[in-house]
């Protein structure tokens, strides 16, 4: 089902004390959000177990893993399996971030695989796409996130579809301070839902949840999420502000 979502991806930054603290100030604030929306929590590995209790009796919110292995088991040190999540309850974990994509060298094919297997254990994959700054220079975005799409998403059945969320991040707008405009977005969250009906349909399309990533802050949450295809955000520098977070989660549809 389509759903209105706040995400927070906490990337690599806060102690566990700090993570705590930020977390309480923010369930303080708001302790639980009606159905159609739901409040994600995207931390730090460490962090998913001591974090989980704060959550757990909260309507409609959940931590969720930055990551996951692509493989299910095996000799990979330092890696973090499906399963392990599985195994302590998590729900939700980002797939394909850019940042993990650049700097892990991580593929569209890599990606599908870690999508089958959060799917196989119910997790819910938040994918990321997005393109970077001279991609949009040279005006070829649409087929450079389709393409995305296609090669991590579209060997998936219309079921199993409807369970991804998709965050579409244009890299150039990640923690740039440089947001897309509310038009940027709409343009590109709408391209994306034609080319899923034109796979999928037009009322499977209309399901899926497709979050804007890039910049977003307490002050631009409401002109953005009010555009018609987008669903919410996720959120890296003002997810780690209480009071920022607070505004976004209220600008919710
Ligand atoms: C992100 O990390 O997904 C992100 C969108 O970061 P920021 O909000 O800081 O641009």
């Amino acid at each position: 089902m389509r759903k209105q979502i706040a995400a927070a991806n906490w990337k690599m930054n806060k102690t566990l004390e700090d993570g705590k603290t930020l977390l309480g100030e923010i369930l303080g604030a708001v302790s639980s959000v009606p159905n159609g929306q739901e409040v994600i929590f995207a931390v730090p590995f460490p962090y998913l177990y001591p974090l989980q209790s704060l959550v757990q009796d909260k309507a409609n919110m959940f931590l969720s893993a930055q990551n996951c292995h692509h493989k299910t088991s095996g000799a990979y040190t330092g890696e973090v399996a499906v399963d392990m999540l599985d195994s302590i309850g998590i729900k939700h974990c980002v797939v394909g971030h850019s940042e993990r994509r650049e700097y892990f060298a991580e593929s569209n094919a890599v990606l599908a695989d870690k999508v089958n297997l959060c799917l196989g254990k119910e997790i819910t994959p938040i994918f990321c796409c997005g393109e970077p700054l001279d991609i949009r220079e040279a005006g070829t975005q649409n087929q450079y996130v389709e393409l995305q799409l296609q090669e991590s998403l579209f060997h998936l059945d219309a079921a199993a579809l409807q369970k991804v969320v998709i965050a579409y991040e244009p890299i150039w707008a990640i923690g740039t301070g440089k947001t897309a405009s509310s038009a940027q977005a709409q343009e590109m969250h709408a391209h994306l839902r034609s080319v899923l009906a034109g796979k999928y349909g037009t009322e499977i399309a209309a399901e899926i949840s497709i979050l804007y990533g890039g910049s977003v802050k307490g002050a631009n949450a409401v002109e953005l999420f009010s555009q018609p295809d987008v669903d919410g955000g996720l959120v890296g520098g003002a997810s780690l502000v209480a009071q920022e977070f607070v505004q976004i989660i209220q600008a919710l549809k």
